[in-house]
């Protein structure tokens, strides 16, 4: 008889234990997950961090292609900038960045050419991923997301471009997901944008030349000396040119003062048609440049020289108010192999001037318009 209650309590204790114990998984699996969310708010705390610190346009984009990517566990990053009138294609050129080099950095012509199905961007578009809609936004290169959100990049009103996300996972986004989180990441990125390519172009006046657009005599000075170290390191020739327009004080008097400025403008478009993008044409003085040519053998440098000398003097000038105009340069040239490159970096940047300019006189002694070579 005094079973019954004794069962009965040993029944309601096992049924307590296993409760207890029930509450404990689910406050370990709670704790689990918060500690989860916790790791993800500490990841996604230091990619904001990374994003804010960048202090140059290459070191944002590679954060949002490379970090976000990674830390938000992404197939496919790619940011869409609106490039009114190639603005944005001349900073990449001055900051020396090849197209090649970041494959997800696309362009849009302009605002209205960053529409979707038609529609212009206003908000994200999450979803599944559609080729003939969405394509315009990812690197059909590299293999398609399966779904993918698209947020505007807004900065006081104006469409500075699109953040675009891609996921092999068909579930990773969706029509009806909320869109708070990836609307905050697209605001700091539109910041982060605006800052850097502010500051950029900030830099790029203090070293550009303002009537001619290439680089300034204090920009090219410390590039030389730039150029010289990383040839040593990486062990190739550098040559450097100097470049002056002939009787040109003869122009000036001919077609005026603003004749002489559009021949300014005209011969260092010119000649920077002639270069890579890795290397440097800047304005020295009046009417003299200087160019410097990396990674190149002597007898590439005498090439391009010849190339640069025939390009200004086999098509007359057209200006602005007085008709046509024939003009030629005179180049010195010093070229810096290998094996010659030492001693301090400034002494060999001053001698390779210093060469470039005498071999420069020699052009001007021996008739004008052609290239001569410092003997050593
Ligand atoms: P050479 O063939 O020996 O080089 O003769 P040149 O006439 O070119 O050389 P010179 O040094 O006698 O004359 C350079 C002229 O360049 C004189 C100066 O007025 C002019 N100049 C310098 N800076 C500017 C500028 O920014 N704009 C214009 N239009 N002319 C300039
Ligand atoms: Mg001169
Ligand atoms: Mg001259």
């Amino acid at each position: 008889m005094d079973k019954l209650p004794n069962s009965g309590n040993r029944h309601t204790v096992e049924a307590l234990q296993q409760e207890l114990q029930s509450v404990r998984a689910q406050l370990l699996d709670l704790l689990s997950e918060a500690r989860q969310n916790q790791e993800i708010l500490n990841r996604h705390q230091s990619l904001d961090l990374q994003l804010i610190g960048s202090h140059s346009f290459r070191e944002l984009i590679q954060h949002i292609f490379v970090t976000l990517a990674d830390i938000c566990e992404l197939d496919q990053v790619t940011l869409c900038l609106v490039n009114t009138q190639h603005n944005l294609q001349e900073m990449l050129a001055d900051l020396k960045i090849d197209r090649d080099e970041f494959p997800f950095l696309l362009f849009a012509e302009s605002e209205a050419d960053l529409r979707i199905n038609g529609q212009p961007l206003k908000k994200p578009v999450l979803g599944h991923y559609d080729q003939t809609l969405h394509g315009d936004m990812f690197q059909v290169c590299f293999e398609a997301p399966t779904s993918m959100a698209i947020i505007p990049l807004i900065r006081q009103s104006k469409l500075l471009g699109s953040l675009n996300l891609g996921s092999e996972d068909p579930l990773r986004f969706s029509v009806d997901m909320a869109t708070d989180f990836v609307e905050r990441l697209a605001s700091i990125i539109a910041i982060c944008l605006e800052n850097v390519i502010n500051s950029e172009r900030l830099t790029q006046i203090g070293l550009t030349d303002a009537l001619t657009n290439v680089s300034n005599r204090r920009h090219v000075e410390h590039r030389i000396l730039e150029e010289i170290g990383r040839a040593r390191r990486q062990h190739y020739g550098i040559a450097c040119m100097y470049l002056d327009i002939d009787f040109f004080k003869n122009i000036n008097d001919q077609h005026g003062h603003q004749g002489g400025d559009d021949v300014l403008r005209e011969v260092a478009k010119r000649i920077k048609a002639e270069l890579r993008l890795s290397d440097t044409i800047g304005r020295f003085g009046g009417e003299e440049f200087v160019v410097l040519l990396v990674n190149t053998t002597h007898r590439n440098a005498v090439l391009v020289a010849e190339r640069i000398r025939n390009s200004i003097a086999s098509k007359p000038f057209l200006l602005h108010q007085s008709g046509a105009c024939d003009v030629t340069i005179s180049i010195g040239m010093a070229t810096l192999s290998d094996d010659h490159n030492l001693g301090e970096i400034e002494s060999a940047a001053k001698a390779l001037l210093l060469r470039a300019d005498r071999a420069l006189y020699e052009a001007k002694e021996q008739g004008r318009n052609c290239v001569r070579e410092s003997a050593g």
